[in-house]
């Protein structure tokens, strides 16, 4: 008799984990901007090359880390954001899993440099598939600056799988969006080979809102504000003579979380039973805050989806609240003035 069953070697578990949460340059950005956003940054700066194939790299002023930590933070399951399991349900950061770093570095070239506010000189450190090349002192301004170069690298099959620069560019893009339009009090920049994709400032969400999608979109918005037990819904719906033949300008966030909900979905979208022309799609920008601990976020790798205690009642309150704001602004349109809500 001979036993067969073995650990997987760190490198490959890695590798296998990084296949979750890493399928595409978006997900890379995705994930080391919110570290940056849970780092307590003000200014996060996204810089990318070939729409994020052969370079992504994030530079944030948040915290830093320490020369210790910096090299930790690329094992797997390590993670200064939670430490049992209760804090499951209670969670206020971005990131908990602590895959994130040890995923992307299993399947790139990753070099680190970061400073803590307190300390004069940071770290930086060259990590080339889970390997640690090398770690040394460097001068380097506060906060922390991640450049990822030659994504998947080592898995060949993922990187012909990448597709047009155009369509990895869009997808970057999608996920930068649903970031800044909950962190509107972070100053964000995205440049592409070179060229200014966006500059946003600081400002009030509404703005924000405008800043990404155009001026235009001003005066399309209607906001929603509710506040219930369960529930503060604050937000934006767009006039139902806006809506436009293509799903894009949807967004649905949780706790400051970008969530797919069919089922709420379909709530904002009975508001807007009678209103639509056929085959049209409104804007919606919808924001709930909600006790930690009603919600599940840990459900999915990528944390787009979330299980709620009272789905149900959720359901009736967005209905209702959207179905109020949008029956308001078309009784008295006149009415209708430009309100500074953020
Ligand atoms: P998680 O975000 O789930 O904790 P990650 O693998 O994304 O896991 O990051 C691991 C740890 O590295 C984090 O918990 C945090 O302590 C540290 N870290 C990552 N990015 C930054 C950053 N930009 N600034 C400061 N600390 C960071
Ligand atoms: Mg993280």
């Amino acid at each position: 008799m001979s036993d067969i069953i073995r650990l997987l070697p760190d490198h490959v578990a890695n590798q296998i984990a990084a296949g979750e949460v890493v399928q595409r340059p978006a997900s890379v950005v995705k994930e080391l901007i919110e570290n940056s956003v849970d780092a307590g940054a003000t200014e996060i700066k996204l810089i990318l090359k070939e729409a994020g194939k052969t370079l992504i790299q994030v530079i944030d002023n948040g915290k830093g880390m320490s020369d210790v930590d910096a090299r930790m933070s690329f094992e797997r399951h390590a993670t200064s954001k939670i430490s049992k399991a209760e804090d499951l349900f209670a969670l206020s950061t971005k990131g908990f899993r602590g895959e994130a770093l040890a995923s992307i570095a299993a399947i790139a070239h990753v070099e680190l440099k970061t400073r803590q506010h307190d300390v004069e000189l940071g770290t930086h450190i060259v990590i080339e598939g889970t390997k640690l090349v090398s770690q040394e002192v460097a001068v380097t301004p506060a906060g922390t600056s991640f450049s990822v170069k030659n994504l998947f690298f080592n898995i060949p099959a993922r990187r012909n799988f990448l597709k047009s620069d155009n369509v990895e560019l869009r997808n970057i893009i999608d996920e930068f969006e649903r970031i800044v339009l909950v962190h509107h009090n972070i100053h964000f920049s995205l440049i592409h080979n070179g060229s200014e994709v966006f500059n946003l400032l600081p400002t009030n969400a509404r703005q924000r809102i405008v800043n990404v999608f155009g001026t235009r979109t001003n005066e399309k918005l209607v906001p929603i504000k509710e506040n219930t037990e369960i529930v503060e819904v604050t937000g934006f719906v767009g006039k139902p003579e806006f809506a436009k033949k293509s799903r894009g300008e949807q967004f649905f966030f949780v706790n400051d979380r970008f969530v797919k909900s069919g089922y709420l979905h379909h709530a904002i979208m009975a508001a807007y039973e009678g209103l639509l022309k056929e085959g049209t799609h409104p804007s919606y920008f919808i924001y709930f805050n909600v006790p930690p601990d009603s919600i599940d976020i840990n459900i999915h790798p990528t944390k787009t989806e979330v299980k709620f205690d009272d789905e149900q009642a959720l359901y009736s309150i967005l209905r209702s609240i959207i179905k109020h704001s949008l029956g308001q602004f078309n009784v008295a349109p006149v009415l209708d003035f430009q309100r500074d809500a953020s």
